[in-house]
């Protein structure tokens, strides 16, 4: 009977590192996708430039196709002629996936929430992990919203 319990608790023992292991990976290793669409791209780029040094610190590597990336940071205001192309570049990225939405455009519409050609809201056409208001959010706005996604993700409160 005893070695069938240790065999038991090897396995879950084994399974418990997998699980931590490939989502400590995860967490320290989100590629964003190459994306901005509007000013808020300009504050997004800032964050990873000399004064701030962010993406790098942890571990994030913009690339280029979104076959690459499991992060999308939605910087910037989304046009209704945009958005089947966010919907298709969202679909095109490997699970699992991850979405912050970056400043008051992507959140809301911001200053065009009523304008015939903008998209109130990025999360009407793809699923939004965290918000990062602001218009445009600092630097230091958007490190904190990659905080919190990595804490989101940690805890198992991303099921995809
Ligand atoms: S939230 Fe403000 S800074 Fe960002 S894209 Fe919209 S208008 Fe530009």
């Amino acid at each position: 009977m005893e070695p069938i319990i240790l065999t038991l608790s090897l396995q879950k023992i084994k399974d418990f590192l997998e699980e931590f292991i490939l989502r400590e990976a995860r967490i320290r290793a989100m590629w964003p996708l190459t994306f901005g669409l509007a000013c808020c791209a300009i504050e997004m780029m800032a964050t990873g430039c000399s004064r701030f040094d962010a993406f790098e610190r942890f571990g994030m590597l913009f690339r280029a196709s979104p076959r690459q990336a499991d992060l999308m940071i939605v910087a910037g205001t989304v046009t209704k002629k945009m958005a089947p192309l966010v919907r298709r570049l969202y679909e095109q990225m490997p699970e699992p996936k991850y979405v912050i939405a970056m400043g008051e455009c992507a959140i809301s519409g911001g200053p065009f929430y009523d304008s015939y050609s903008v998209v109130d809201g990025v999360d009407k056409i793809i699923p939004v992990d965290v918000y990062v208001p602001g218009c445009p959010p600092r630097p230091e706005g958007l490190i904190y919203g990659i905080i919190k996604l990595q804490e989101k993700i940690r805890r198992g409160e991303i099921k995809r």
